[in-house]
């Protein structure tokens, strides 16, 4: 898929807009160049003193469901203009990606979640084996409910397949993926489970 951009005023950092106040909706280089009538990028940007921002198209934002830009500000990741709101990493939703299906085969809980989900929950587990499970994600995040790191001497789970062997190691879970049947889990990532204290 080819790059879309946001088109951004360089001097409030804030959506461009057009002169009816209308915001621009993302657009690819040629969708931009023709929408100016301009042949090259350069012009436009400083004719009309904008930045563009290539769009994330893999991580949407929670509210507007539109592909994130980097973030401006430090310890933000991402940022959607059309929200004017700054996101860390965890709180895009993930657009694409596997479902895994984890079962505690002690309790029955359940867990489904994308790869990013179950890494995170490999962390938690491997961070506080005295927590279990999470918390109800729809369309939005209810409760960040993760836990804190109390000391650096754990090493970070960092990519699924670690997530997995961590997760079979430890008691009584069962990781499977079962792709990307459940569709409609793709843009809200996460799932119940239930909780314990
Ligand atoms: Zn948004």
């Amino acid at each position: 898929m080819e790059t879309r951009y946001c088109l951004v005023d360089i001097d409030t950092l804030e959506l461009y807009t057009n002169q009816f106040g209308g915001e621009l909706p993302p657009m690819t280089e040629s969708q931009i160049k023709e929408y100016f009538h301009e042949i090259d990028i350069e012009t436009i940007t400083k004719k009309y003193s904008v930045k563009l921002y290539p769009l994330d198209e893999k991580h949407l934002c929670r509210h507007c469901k539109t592909p994130l830009a980097k973030s401006d500000i430090d310890g933000y990741v991402y940022q959607c203009f059309y929200c004017a709101e700054d996101f860390y990493g965890i709180e895009a939703i993930e657009k694409d990606g596997n479902i895994y299906k984890l079962i505690n085969t002690d309790t029955k809980d359940l867990f489904l979640g994308t790869e990013k989900a179950v890494i995170r929950f490999a962390n938690d587990k491997l961070n506080d084996k005295g927590k279990k499970w999470m918390y109800l994600y729809q369309d939005r995040l209810l409760d960040m409910g993760f836990v804190k790191r109390n000391d650096a001497e754990v090493e970070e789970i960092t990519n699924i397949e670690l997530a997995i062997k961590y997760l079979q190691t430890v008691e009584d879970i069962e990781v499977v993926e079962i792709g990307d049947i459940l569709k409609e889990l793709q843009n809200n990532e996460v799932i119940l489970l239930s909780q314990e204290e």
